[in-house]
């Protein structure tokens, strides 16, 4: 007749604490870490242990007795997720045991690293440690280890008017009639456009607008992948364009062709909103577009 085996419940407890004393190797590590200092210790063939032990596990070899100070930084060399901590783990929140190889050191040391999800870890994570408040010579005075901050979040938020000042305000007045005004240097000869009051070569004064055409060539565009409110989709098109009778080119956005299309030589021409929504801005010219003329050599 099958009877119920004997069980015995026992718990190993040592209450107040099991004393045991560290040695000298050991005992070096924890009070350099109560100093809030990591150190290892070198072996006769030079590598450096850490945690130091009191012998090379290498060649049985005892260690040499110099310390180095290694990190406080290190990399993770492996991982594993713990979801649900358990009691006596480290953190009380979802963490990662990882094998640390602390800068300077040869060998890893196994702590906890926090994580805000198992992506944000991995093999070659920058980490480094966060001491707990009052340290006690004990490894848990390194509290766990956080991956390197490597971003911060800023609020930002600027206003701001802009003042035309009176060279721009004669051509974006211009551009509210549909013209683009630009200028001609009376001492160098250089058409610039939009409009200024002054050569940037040779500082003579352009005492006069002059009116250049809508149309131009392009001389060289990027394709842009990031969302722009101006630009009418993404991937869109921003070109450094050549207006016909100009010197200098200028920036503007491409529309009405796909983005793989546009090159540089390609004959464009502004495409205006109507007549009736236009204000002294240079919102008025939706993007260029291109004519259809064949390729310019530039
Ligand atoms: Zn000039």
């Amino acid at each position: 007749m099958p009877s119920d085996p004997l069980v015995a419940q026992h718990v190993l407890e040592f209450p107040g604490g099991y004393t045991r004393t560290t040695g000298p190797v050991v005992g070096r590590f924890l009070s350099e870490l109560r100093a809030r200092r990591i150190v290892g210790v070198r072996t006769a063939e030079g590598r450096v242990l850490v945690p130091p032990l009191e012998y090379d596990p290498a060649t049985g070899e005892p260690v040499t007795g110099e310390y180095v100070e290694v990190g406080p930084a290190g990399t993770v060399t492996t991982w594993a997720w713990v979801d649900e901590p358990l009691e006596g783990h480290p953190l009380d929140r979802p963490f990662a045991w990882a094998l640390i190889e602390l800068d300077g050191a040869d060998t890893a040391l196994l702590h906890a690293v926090e994580a805000e999800n198992p992506k944000a870890i991995g093999a070659g994570t920058r980490v480094w440690p966060v001491w707990r408040d009052r340290p006690t010579g004990h490894i848990t005075d390194i509290s766990h280890f956080a991956p390197e901050v490597t971003k911060i979040v800023s609020n930002v938020r600027a206003e701001y008017r802009l003042q035309a000042g009176g060279a721009l305000r004669v051509f974006l007045e211009g551009v509210e009639r549909g013209v683009l005004l630009g200028g001609r240097c009376a001492s160098c000869g250089k058409v610039y456009v939009p409009y200024r009051a002054a050569c940037p070569e040779c500082g003579s004064a352009i005492p006069e607008t002059l009116e250049l055409p809508d149309t131009g060539t392009i001389t060289t565009y990027a394709i842009n992948n990031l969302p722009d409110p101006r630009a009418p989709q993404v991937p869109f098109v921003s070109a450094y364009i050549l207006l016909d009778g100009a010197d200098v080119p200028m920036i503007a956005l491409m529309g009405d062709v796909p983005a793989h299309e546009v090159r540089q030589g390609m004959r464009v021409k502004a495409v205006w909103v109507p007549e009736g929504e236009r204000t002294a801005s240079m919102t008025n010219i939706r993007w260029f577009a291109p004519t259809g003329e064949p390729d310019v050599e530039l």
